[in-house]
Order: structure tokens, then sequence, then C-alpha cells
């Protein structure tokens, strides 16, 4: 990317291992992520552009020589950050806060919007699937690098429990997985906030209740009224922007928790008063989401949960610049690459 609005697909220098600990790998699919969308809309110009994507599946080529966990030929995910998977930040499930830790497309390592990419801390980072690499279920298993991941761990911060009422402020990829995580984590009641009917139409098949199509005061006044005035015990705000947070804060009960996943697009945080007076609980941030992957893993291969449905468009490399036009315009909820 080189600047707003701005994707090219270009030649670069092929990946290569470059420490002992690392995984060259062949990327088979990768995807479009909404927080993409972030520099897409306001990145300023630059002459060097930036590599982009942190979601892939892909065939591993070769190992460096610490590397014990997986061989040549073997089908790998990864999730959108790498960790070494053994530093006390690592141990407790927080592999987002790994000290030797870092994130696809920055520092010297590769996006994964990409033919190959160099995968730090391999043994760490990446996961062996028991599958071939044309499965039926890949597009549910590319999510596990990222938005179904983010979604359960914005169910998790919100505290989501059998019996609870949950709500979801945006119906991006991350807000319709995190409906799948509200059901599997037993909530009773499940609101989506949104109004894009394909985007309905999906929440409802992952198990959402009710639709709240209202915008702004208007849908914390529906929400509300929904739950007999006291709000949701569950937020999930999967969007980032002063908006949805306002929104998301404003609809979750007393004593009740808003798990934030979207990437904060402000330094600050609304409605410090209010939610003090409340004691509302506001946790969240990037999703360890290899923490998640072998918990959510076997739900895939079984069939019990679907979030691969969030692709609503497959492309090829070359396409790349038109999934992030088409995501942008909220035409696609989420692109798929397939190399
Ligand atoms: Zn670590």
């Amino acid at each position: 990317m080189y600047g707003a609005g701005d994707v090219r697909v270009e030649r670069v220098p092929d990946a290569r291992l470059m420490e002992s600990t690392d995984a060259l790998v062949t990327v088979t699919r990768a995807c479009v992520c909404g927080s993409d969308l972030w520099p897409y809309r306001s990145m300023e110009s630059s002459d060097i552009g930036r590599s982009m994507g942190h979601e892939l599946i892909g065939i591993v080529e070769d190992v460096g020589s610490d590397v014990r966990t997986m061989k040549k030929g073997d089908l790998v995910v990864a999730p959108f950050a790498f960790s070494d998977g053994t530093c006390i930040f690592c141990r407790q499930g927080l592999h987002t806060s790994c000290v030797h830790g870092g994130f696809f497309g920055s520092n010297g390592t590769g996006g994964a919007q990409a033919e190959a990419v160099r995968v730090p801390q391999a043994d760490g980072t990446l996961v062996v699937l028991p599958v071939g690499k044309d499965d039926a279920l890949m597009p549910s298993l590319l999510t596990l690098s990222d938005v179904m991941g983010t979604g359960y761990h914005a169910a998790l911060s919100a505290r989501v429990g059998p019996g609870k009422t949950v709500a979801i402020v945006g119906d991006g990829a991350v807000g319709l997985c995190g409906v799948i995580a509200a059901r599997r984590l037993g909530a009773e009641r499940i609101i989506m906030l949104g109004r894009h009917p394909d985007r309905i139409a999906l929440a409802r098949i992952f198990g959402a209740t009710d639709i709240v199509t209202e915008r702004g005061d208007e849908a914390v006044e529906r929400v509300r009224l929904l739950t007999g005035g006291s709000g949701a015990h569950s937020v999930l705000e999967c969007v980032g922007h002063g908006q949805a947070t306002q929104t998301a804060l404003s609809i979750v009960r007393p004593g009740g928790a808003v798990g934030r996943v979207g990437v904060p697009q402000d330094a600050s945080i609304p409605l410090a008063q209010a939610t003090f007076y409340s004691n509302i609980t506001i946790a969240g941030g990037p999703a360890p989401v290899r923490a998640y992957i072998e918990e959510l893993l076997p739900d895939v291969l079984e069939g019990k949960i679907q979030p691969g449905l969030v692709f609503d468009r497959i492309t090829n490399i070359d396409g790349v610049p038109d999934g992030y036009r088409a995501m942008n315009e909220r035409g696609a909820i989420k692109v798929m690459i397939r190399f």
C-alpha cells in the first residue's frame, strides 16, 4: 500500500529464512482484513509503501535448524501476530504481547497478501492443519488466523456466558464471528446492530436473535427497549471508531462488560463518568488469536461452526486492489485471496 486507496501488486525479492527459528511458507490462502481498511482510508502517500496482509494458510517450504514442530510440506495456519509460545505472556495466553513477537508486514517481516512469507518463531506461531490444501473447510480454517479468534476474544473480554444478553456493535466479519462466539459461549440472547441485508442474514444464520437497524441514539434506545430498560450484560465492540464505541458503552447494563477488538481510531474512550458510575468493565485489545486456534479448530473440523461464511468474494493476487475497494465500499464482507 502506497497511500490511501493506492494498493499495488508488485514483484519483490523472495521471502527467505533469516533466523534458525523461521519457517518459509508458500501462501495458499490469504485475505483482506477490516483493519487493512483503516490505512486504506487514511494512509499518507509513501515512496516505499507498506507490505500488507496478516492472515494466511500455506505450505511449509523450508524451516530453520531450530524448528521442531513442523516440516516441509505441512499445511499450516498462522495467527496475525507471531509469537514464541514460551515467554511469560505467551504462557498466560497473551500471545500478542510476546516478548519475541511482532506482526506480519512490519519490522522486516513481509505481509501475508503475498505468494510467500517468512514466519518468525515458527514453532510458537504456526499450527499444522490435518487437512489438504484444497479442503472444503479452507474458508473457515482461514478465519482462525484472525476474525474468528478476534470475535471470540471480544466475547470472552465482554464476559459472555450462559443466560446472558449480548449486543454486538459492528456487522463486519469480526462482529459476525462474535455472534458465533457468543452462541458458543451460551448466550441466551444475541442482539446484532447492523443494517446491511447480507450481513443481517448471516448474523441470523450464526445465531443472532434480534437485529437493531437503527444507529446512534436511536440504536441505544432500541437496545434499551429490547432489554427491559437495563441494557446488555455483554457488548462486543468490533469497529473501533468514536460512534461505535459510544454506542457500545451506552448499551451495556450496570456491572456489565464491553469487549473491544476494533482498533481504536481515537486517543480517548468516551463516557468516562457514566461508565464509572455504572461499574462497567472495559476490556479487550489485539486478540491473542494463537491462544484460541487449538480450542476452535475441532469445532471447525467437525462443522459445528462455519465462520468461513463471512467470505463472500474470492480473488487472486491481481484482484487484491479491487478486493480492498469492494470491502471499503461495503460491497463485500470479506475477500479471500486464493493462490
Ligand atoms: Zn512469547
